[in-house]
């Protein structure tokens, strides 16, 4: 069981960065578990709405894919064994479900989202999807947090070694222990998001989650 004083201090740290994260647009939340993540996200995703979900280990870690695959919601995502034509194809349907539901690389105390992509699809997912309006949602756990852009985009490529062996390429990083800003074949940061704000014409909304979800 959880330490109260972890407990606590989660929530203290939660609270401050969804007050940040409001301050820029972006509805936000923080609540203690993966289960109560769950929850909430069952709760906000319309019954009938198409949900695209795009590399992320945090979203189907807590079960939400499947949950939300149950309960009749249609889902896009590219995962597992599929042809080059089939991988776009389904790219292209995630990011024009009516929600777009991710989870985050780094998110910093003052309420910046950062992400790092080697497509890119995953990063114009959150830029433009969420279709007619509809909702682009992040599910992040508190190991997400950094203190500033700098650690933020650091704390983003340190996540690229685990994707990098869950997806089996042979990333500089993986050979170095550590990111060497490599520009070759096998680069898997070449497109930096930063959301400095709610973007025009989207619907946001941030689950941060006090526990540690995703890499
Ligand atoms: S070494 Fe290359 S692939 Fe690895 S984190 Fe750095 S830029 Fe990304």
């Amino acid at each position: 069981m959880a330490n109260q004083n972890v407990i606590k201090g989660n929530e203290i740290v939660g609270a401050a960065v969804v007050k940040a994260l409001q301050r820029r647009g972006f509805g936000a939340e923080y609540v203690p578990t993966r289960e109560d993540a769950l929850r909430r996200i069952l709760e906000i995703v319309p019954e009938n709405a198409s949900v695209g979900i795009p590399g992320t280990v945090t979203v189907r870690e807590i079960g939400a894919l499947d949950a939300l695959k149950a309960r009749g919601n249609t889902i896009y995502q590219h995962w597992g064994q599929m042809t080059p034509q089939e991988r776009r194809i389904a790219r292209d349907r995630e990011n024009s479900a009516d929600v777009f539901l991710t989870s985050a690389n780094a998110i910093t105390r003052d309420g910046r989202i950062i992400n790092i992509d080697g497509t890119g699809n995953r990063v114009a997912g959150m830029a433009w999807g969420g279709e007619n309006n509809g909702l682009v949602l992040f599910v992040a756990g508190l190991n997400k947090l950094a203190f500033g852009l700098e650690d933020g985009l650091e704390r983003a490529r340190s996540a690229t070694i685990p994707n990098a062996i869950r997806q089996n390429e042979p990333t500089a990083c993986t050979k170095a222990g550590h990111c060497v800003n490599c520009l070759d074949e096998y680069s898997m940061c070449r497109a930096i998001l930063i959301l400095e704000q709610a973007v025009k014409g989207r619907n946001y909304h941030v689950i941060l989650v006090g526990e540690t979800l995703g890499y």
